[in-house]
């Protein structure tokens, strides 16, 4: 695809290129006057600011969720600790229960035996005397009241214990929720927080391009009260001339396939014009004002290379033409123009190589658009929905693609 449209375009001995604009913004303002837009710019400003608190305070309650979390989660692992001992000494007490018991056993089967069992004569004959008889029955009996004691003792301690097992348990269960609750708030904190970040990139888009506005129409020489649409002094005009004393059309406007990459559908925001050398000097359609000029930075290659916006107020219409792939620019923003100035010559070739990145040949291209782009609106997508075919009759009238015209008028 790509040799055989090059081929095509070298038998024609013509130049192709593409046009992708390197700048894209999205700011549409409503200010009427310059006051009235350095208001908005000052409105912005200030959501700046409040998103950037905004911004803050939330991190500042992800933080605080975040420590509530952690000292949730170590007084957690303490109660843990806490109910494992508990256990613990459950056990032992169980332990020494049995063991009392045991001895209570004992303690009680001696007694049964004192109280007149079958081995009670066994018994007393075991004590050595009267009194140790005695001891061994009071002793007996004193044991076991305290062992029984002592059991009651072991149950209340286990009762305890269980008591704080149940209410760190508990415990653990309110923390798990507030855990819980705390990594959901912390989720859509973080959500609000990169909506915040989100809304920071446009805000600081905006801004920067309201102050581009501002500075555009100060350096203009328009004042606070003055209406944006008149404090702009430009020459209206009742039609369109073409931009060059001769030339061919080498590519249309609107869908076609890409003449380098080959890709299909690819938009093409004007019409090129071959048959010039470069140097060749390019007109301004129509009176009017230079509105903007783009060119890449020194030594930086750019998409379109130099090019120049000129505004047009053509029977009331406002318009915006675009000369792109300049060799040379010969004008200024601000400055007024009429159809017979030369705004800037012929380049896209390879004089134009060091800086231009998107031409292939010696070519202009021209586009042309409702509205003043830069001006009343600042947005590419809306400069692009406001491009009209610039070939077209009632503009510069271009003969078709491949024909020839040889004056600027017709
Ligand atoms: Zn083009």
């Amino acid at each position: 695809m790509r040799n055989k449209i090059l081929k095509g375009s070298l038998a024609l001995g013509l130049a192709v290129a593409m046009i992708i604009p390197c700048f894209t913004t999205a700011y549409s303002s409503n200010a009427k006057t310059l006051g009235e837009l350095k208001a908005e710019l000052a409105a912005y400003k200030k959501k700046v600011n409040d998103n950037a608190a905004s911004q803050n305070k939330t991190k500042s309650e992800i933080n605080a969720a975040k420590n509530t979390i952690s000292k949730a989660e170590s007084e957690i692992e303490v109660n843990q600790q806490r109910i494992e001992a508990a256990k613990k000494q459950i056990e032992e007490l169980n332990v020494e229960i049995a063991e009392t018991q045991e001895e209570i056993k004992n303690l009680v089967r001696s007694y049964e035996i004192m109280s007149g069992d079958n081995n009670y004569l066994e018994y007393i004959f075991g004590a050595s005397s009267i009194s140790d008889f005695i001891i061994r029955y009071s002793i007996s009996e004193q044991l076991a009241d305290y062992n029984d004691n002592l059991i009651t003792s072991y149950e209340d301690k286990i009762d305890e214990n269980e008591r704080l097992k149940k209410e760190l348990a508990d415990r653990e269960i309110a923390l798990n929720n507030q855990i819980a609750e705390k990594e959901k708030a912390i989720a859509s904190l973080n959500n609000q927080l990169s909506e915040y970040v989100e809304d920071a990139q446009d805000l600081k888009q905006q801004v920067k391009d309201i102050e581009n506005m501002v500075k555009n129409y100060v350096d203009r020489g328009c004042k606070d009260n003055d209406l944006l649409t008149s404090c702009v002094n430009l020459m209206s005009d009742t039609g369109f001339v073409r931009p060059l004393k001769k030339g061919v059309r080498t590519s249309n406007f609107g869908y076609r396939t890409h003449p380098v990459t080959g890709e299909k559908n690819k938009f093409h925001t004007g019409i090129d014009i071959g048959g010039n050398a470069e140097g060749t000097n390019v007109y301004s359609i129509a009176n009017g004002k230079v509105g903007m000029i783009s060119q890449p930075a020194p030594g930086k290659k750019a998409c379109g290379g130099k090019i120049v916006y000129v505004y047009h107020n053509i029977n009331g219409q406002l318009y915006t033409s675009t000369y792109m792939h300049l060799l040379s620019i010969n004008v200024k923003v601000g400055q007024a123009v009429t159809n017979e100035t030369v705004i800037g010559t012929v380049g896209g070739g390879s004089r134009t190589q060091s800086w231009e990145s998107c031409s292939t040949g010696p070519h202009l291209h021209l586009s042309l658009a409702k509205g003043w782009y830069g001006s009343t609106y600042v947005s590419y997508s809306t400069w692009v929905a406001n491009l009209v075919d610039p070939g077209l009759k009632q503009y510069t009238n271009i003969p078709g693609y491949g024909k020839y015209f040889y004056s600027r008028t017709w």
